[in-house]
């Protein structure tokens, strides 16, 4: 069967050097190619006849951008194309210090959030470890970045469409695989992993000895009000996940971030922001807020930016800290899974 040729890390690709009998140093060359985007075709210094042989074992590019959007704030939205035809979306965010590219885990996904677009027709497939990594290549070439020092996506975050712990082995795998030296060799530590507190992952992460930041989707402070926006939350309470969290700290050092999208009149009351102050204060942490982009197949409605930032105000005054995120490419459908969900509908047609 084809493989897919970015799920391979450097000593693999060693190792299948050795058995084809090629020389040793092709291993270096084919892996640093293969992270800034080649395909086998413009691998010229590699002779025609091995070139093909890789072509017939291996897909080169596991991610292709099929199509772009730009939003009027500079946001720039990709759908990339997979081996089998499925696709997955990609955001990417300008700031000052460079580019951040928000990537997919899964093909769909199995939480079926309330407010969100990815989980409307369930998982198809997870992706690999190197479908992931893949979205990365091809933005950053695109971008005209290279790898190591030259790369042009400096963050990177794990929340596009799908759930990263619920595809626990490629998601660490894919962690690896970025922050491989010869690669494009992005550190761990400009890179977040959002998930929705799956609580037996969130543990093992811990012990994994990858440094990511931890990013948790709360959306509320209230576990019979969460159970309703979010379905995962009759598998864990609010407390088993601020205890994984607080593992999280104790093991890596590293400070965890709560997610917050904001939902008019659901979680966004001044009973919610005090239920957050008396839940997270004191611990190591901070909130991001996000207002809702809507979702047309979701009934629930986004407030105003006031109304956000009454709500930061509470949480702020109450001694959290937190911030508002900008909201960023609501002309293209920024929000997780929403992209996709188009492209399904149009084809459809
Ligand atoms: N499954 C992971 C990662 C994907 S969601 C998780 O749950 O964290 C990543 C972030 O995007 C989450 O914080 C989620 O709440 C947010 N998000 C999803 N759909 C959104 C929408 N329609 N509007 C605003 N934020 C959204």
């Amino acid at each position: 069967m084809k493989r897919i040729a970015l799920d391979s890390s450097f000593i693999e690709w060693k190792n299948y050097i050795a058995e084809t009998g090629e020389k040793s140093f092709r291993a270096k060359q084919i892996f640093t190619a293969l992270n800034r985007g080649l395909d086998f075709s413009e691998m010229t210094e590699i002779s025609k006849t091995f070139r093909d042989k890789l072509g017939e074992d291996f897909y080169a590019q596991s991610a292709k951008i099929i199509k772009t959007l730009k939003s009027a704030d500079g946001t720039e939205k990709f759908l990339f194309s997979l081996y089998d035809n499925n696709v997955v979306e990609g955001v990417l965010m300008k700031y000052k210090y460079g580019y951040t590219l928000c990537v997919s885990t899964q093909v769909g996904c199995r939480m079926n959030c309330a407010f969100c677009a990815s989980g409307l027709h369930g998982l198809v497939r997870n992706l690999s470890r190197g479908e992931i990594l893949g979205e990365i290549i091809a933005v950053n070439r695109y971008l005209g970045g290279d790898i190591g020092n030259k790369r042009k996506i400096i963050n990177v975050v794990l929340m596009g469409s799908g759930e990263p712990l619920d595809n626990y082995a490629e998601t660490v795998g894919f962690l690896r695989l970025v922050s491989e030296p010869d690669g494009i060799n992005i550190s761990q530590r400009n890179i977040s992993l959002s998930t929705c507190g799956l609580v037996p992952q969130m543990y093992k992460l811990a012990e994994e000895g990858v440094s990511v930041n931890l990013t948790v989707s709360l959306h509320s402070p209230f576990d019979e009000e969460r159970k309703r926006i979010m379905p995962v939350a009759k598998s864990y309470s609010i407390r088993e996940i601020l205890d994984a969290c607080a593992y999280y700290f104790e093991k890596t050092g590293r400070r965890y971030i709560f997610e917050y999208v904001l939902i008019k009149g659901e979680n966004d009351t001044e009973r919610h922001a005090e239920g957050l102050i008396g839940l997270l204060k004191g611990r190591p942490c901070h909130i991001n807020l996000i207002r809702l982009n809507e979702v047309k197949e979701r009934n629930l409605k986004g407030g105003t930016e006031k109304e956000a930032y009454r709500f930061l105000g509470l949480l702020v005054k109450g001694g959290l800290s937190a911030t508002l995120r900008r909201k960023m490419g609501e002309d293209i459908d920024g929000a997780c899974g929403q992209l996709r969900q188009r492209y399904i509908e149009e084809n459809e047609n």
